[in-house]
């Protein structure tokens, strides 16, 4: 049974998957009709929204708001000494860096977390905890895009969007349910905010798969924000972030991001049903989001839609990739974690497209080949070695590459392949901690022995998938 936490209602996850266009755009300097165009003309619904709070607004005392920053407080607390949490000094300043141009006068409102967590996801509590998992820091192509989620987000908190659904959800049918939450939330670990214990522990643990999107489904299950209050949060985005002076295009891309990695998954469920199998089924991917989002962009553009040169793309995409360069291993070996092999080479093709880090990008596609191989056989532990050979030709393949080649060899009944792998393995890296397995398994290729696991099966199609080869 997936249980229901005030966490999960509270903090107001970023859509995963809402649609988008990609949006053509002009350079932010030539803004000329942004300053007559008001926010409910770009989107009539924040006519009803809730009134925006002022910048460092506490709660009444004695109020309903007072007594879910109680709650928070203690969520913002479970992160905040989370061993998920990512202590880098440079991500952190990065990240806090650009949530506090982003959120501009608000900025003494707000604390971000990076949380290690291999999911597309964002949020921004009512007292200004916010969390940013490393999933959506490898997704995003550059930090305008980042920017663009942390808006969409800034708008859901100016406009207490969290606290109106609450009340919603208290004055309704769902008495039991909110007391549950309430109840729930004192339970939560740093860990645990999740359906079920087994969940909890998935989340943390290197082996885990798809069972976290029970976890994550929990957290869906009472954010409950109507399409309406989704459609007014990418309009705030898309005003908070060309205020800030990002690029005015990057949430309708990420968003058809989101939709085509969401084509690319392994799982046919996923696949076939785009609108509801994000894990944040209640930001359902509609087209008139999009198209709302193109619309606005134009109007507060003086009737074009933004656009910047091909190489302006490039340059910022480069630069985005310089801050999160240190960790992108580190994420790739987490995001192979999902067990959605098509998605990790969705998002590695994306990496890719630039020629940038060509050895690491390869392994790990080689990786995601080597891994559904197993279950697949042949054509994937096909495209897995080529993948390894790519990555070789390149300085900046993991010595691991070598290794994991021979591996493959071996599976696939290549023993000359696998010793020569598997010597160029120890050779580059004499001192491995586990150089003597594979002395070891040297020696029984060498014997003639048969291999520890049988190779896969032959003579399958060749994989139709496309990932980094090149
Ligand atoms: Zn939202």
């Amino acid at each position: 049974m997936i249980r229901r936490n005030l966490r999960g209602l509270l903090l107001v996850s970023t859509a995963l998957l809402q649609t988008a266009l990609i949006l053509p755009a002009q350079a932010l300097a030539s803004a000329p009709a942004a300053a007559q165009v008001q926010p409910v003309d770009l989107n009539p619904d924040l006519a009803d929204d809730a009134p925006e709070r002022a910048p460092g607004q506490k709660p009444e005392p004695g109020s309903l708001e007072e007594g879910i920053w109680v709650e928070v407080g203690k969520a913002e607390h479970a992160a905040k000494t989370s061993g998920e949490r990512n202590l880098s000094p440079d991500l952190d300043a990065y990240v806090g860096g650009v949530l506090t141009r982003v959120t501009g006068r608000y900025s003494g409102d707000v604390r971000v977390y990076v949380m290690d967590r291999p999911f597309f996801n964002a949020s921004m509590a009512p007292n200004g905890y916010t969390e940013v998992w490393t999933g959506l820091l490898l997704r995003c192509d550059d930090e305008d895009e980042l920017a663009f989620v942390l808006g969409h987000e800034l708008g859901h908190f100016r406009h207490s969007h969290s606290i109106k659904t609450y009340k919603a959800l208290r004055d309704g049918q769902n008495t039991a349910l909110v007391a549950t939450m309430a109840l729930s939330v004192l339970a939560m670990g740093a860990a645990a905010n999740a359906g079920t214990a087994q969940a909890a522990q998935s989340i943390s643990n290197a082996t885990s798969g798809l069972i976290d999107v029970i976890y994550l489904g929990s957290i869906a299950a009472f954010l409950g924000y109507s399409r309406e209050t989704e459609g007014q949060a990418d309009t705030y985005g898309l005003i908070y972030t060309r205020e800030a002076g990002y690029f005015p295009g990057a949430g309708a891309r990420i968003w058809q991001d989101r939709l085509d990695e969401t084509a690319a998954s392994d799982i046919e469920k996923v696949r076939t049903s785009p609108a509801r199998i994000n894990v944040f089924g209640d930001h359902p991917l509609e087209t008139t989001r999009l198209t709302a989002l193109t619309r606005q962009d134009k109007l507060l553009n003086g009737g074009t839609p933004s656009t910047r040169t091909p190489e302006e793309a490039k340059a910022a995409r480069l630069a985005y990739r310089a801050h999160i360069r240190p960790y992108l291993s580190a994420w790739l070996r987490d995001d192979l974690r999902r067990q959605d092999f098509g998605q990790t080479l969705f998002v590695i093709d994306r990496l890719g497209v630039d020629g940038e880090d060509k050895g690491l990008l390869n392994f790990y596609a080689g990786e995601a080949y080597r891994l559904r191989g197993g279950k697949t056989g042949k054509p994937d532990l096909d495209s897995a070695i080529t993948a390894y050979k790519v990555a070789l030709e390149n300085p900046d393949a993991p010595k691991e590459t070598w290794r994991q080649l021979g591996d493959v060899y071996r599976r696939v009944g290549d023993t000359p392949k696998a010793i020569e792998a598997f010597n160029a393995y120890l050779k580059a890296l004499p001192d491995a901690q586990d150089a003597w397995i594979v002395q070891d398994q040297l020696d029984t290729l060498a014997k003639g022995d048969q291999p520890a696991t049988p190779a896969a099966p032959a003579g399958a199609a060749p994989s139709s998938t496309g990932g980094l080869k090149q």
